[in-house]
């Protein structure tokens, strides 16, 4: 029997509540082409309007899931676990987190997106290490998720078509900041990877998706509860991204601290993330312990990188030169806005626009002064690292991100919250 849309379209438009069976049926509709696009652009703003309750949030999910390919690891041993983040500035968390998962006994499945707009994406990180493959198939991915622990890959085959349908027709008709929906479109994504456990990282702040703390608990409530209710244990940090994360944004230099890191060094912020991201108490002497850079390599070696690049950064940064940006008064560092420093990067070639666009690896920003640093005048503040283009408007972004004052500035926590 054809699928009957009117009926589903009064429902959320009077505020009613679908069941789990139209929900399929419509999703199924929807991806066979049976229904119009006006007709799913109704009910996207329907639903935007008057949301979706917990069941039908999970049967979208189930439904986005079921109408593409679903990873599969039977045979293999787990936990399977992953993690994902709403996105933020100078985040490589994954690259670190990942292999520390390996080390604290999981398998981690690790697919993920490009950079898209102001935020990074890990696969642009990754691709930053001369012949990673972001694409391996399937069928290799099972032996690396075997012999090394994880893999860090893009999307194999039809992942939620549904979502991708779905996504595009929000982008056209302004509904895309609905927490039912954006809590649908992430966990299809990830239930499809065939994962027991997920730990999301829903940012709050300048640099953010969600600018402040009651819209990020919004959704990290919302993930939290739909993730459960699609059988995956699924817990949420609420994260400062007022500033950056670490001390550099941009693609090679991003790899370059995340080795740091690897080996038990680099900035405490980023160390402090990773190891409550894990949620295990052995995960902060393990981090310090340098094991995890092992792991790392053994990852880049089995996606076709050139493990040795790790170790000589200027193979990863393809002859970007260094600006420095330096104080015009002294003080203490009482704001360093992320959004400004991701448009700076952004400006100079690391970020796109559109999905097809180059990017520069070695462009970028490494940050020399970070909330609550004294700085003299004529100090340097940060080193634009750049190429042909975007150097001036980095510079009067960089400048203008940095808020120079007296006193120590107001202390943000960089965990805020825990949900689930
Ligand atoms: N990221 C997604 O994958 N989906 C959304 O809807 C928003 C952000």
């Amino acid at each position: 029997m054809p699928f009957a849309i009117h009926p589903f379209l009064e429902t959320k438009r009077d505020g009613g509540v679908h069941s789990a069976e139209q929900i399929v049926l419509f999703v199924r509709a929807l991806t066979a082409g049976d229904i119009s696009r006006s007709q799913v652009a109704a009910w996207l703003a329907f639903a935007y309007v008057q949301g979706l309750n917990d069941a039908e949030k999970v049967a979208l999910t189930h439904a986005m899931v079921d109408s593409g390919d679903r990873l599969d690891w039977q045979g293999l041993d787990g936990p399977f676990v992953d993690k994902h983040s709403t996105g933020g500035v100078g985040d490589k968390v994954s690259l670190i987190l990942a292999p520390l998962l390996v080390l604290l006994g999981k398998r981690v499945p690790m697919v993920s997106g490009r950079g898209l707009g102001h935020t990074g994406g890990t696969l642009d990180k990754l691709e930053a290490i001369p012949g990673f493959r972001t694409d391996l198939p399937v069928s290799q991915l099972r032996g690396v998720l075997d012999d090394v622990g994880f893999f860090m890959n893009g999307q194999t085959g039809e992942v939620a078509p549904a979502d991708r349908l779905l996504y595009a027709l929000r982008n056209e008709i302004c509904t895309v900041p609905s927490v039912a929906l954006i809590t649908a479109s992430i966990l299809s994504k990830k239930v499809a990877e065939g994962i027991d456990a997920l730990v999301l990282d829903v940012k709050v702040g300048s640099g953010a998706f969600m600018k402040d703390l009651d819209q990020a608990r919004a959704l990290a409530t919302s993930l939290v509860r739909t993730g459960q209710g699609c059988g995956v244990d699924t817990r949420a940090l609420i994260t400062d991204m007022s500033q950056p994360l670490g001390l550099t944004v941009g693609n090679a230099l991003e790899v370059r601290e995340s080795v740091e890191a690897l080996k038990g060094g680099g900035p405490q912020d980023l160390f402090d993330l990773t190891v409550a991201l894990a949620g295990d108490p052995r995960a902060a002497d393990i981090l310090r312990s340098g094991a995890a850079y092992d792991c790392f390599c053994r990852m880049v070696e089995a996606h076709g990188g050139d493990v040795g690049a790790l170790e000589r950064y200027e193979s990863m940064a393809m002859g970007a030169r260094i600006t420095e940006l330096v104080a015009d008064r002294s003080g203490v560092v009482q704001q360093l806005d992320a959004m400004d420093i991701a448009m700076a990067a952004f400006g100079l070639g690391a970020g796109r626009e559109r999905a097809d666009e180059p990017i520069h690896p070695g462009v970028g920003l490494v940050l020399r002064k970070k909330r609550g640093d004294a700085v003299r005048v004529g100090e340097v503040l940060a080193e634009i690292h750049h190429d042909q283009r975007g150097l001036e408007q980095a510079q009067a972004l960089t400048r203008r991100a940095y808020a120079i004052g007296e006193g120590s500035p107001q202390q943000v926590p960089l965990v805020i919250e825990t949900v689930g």
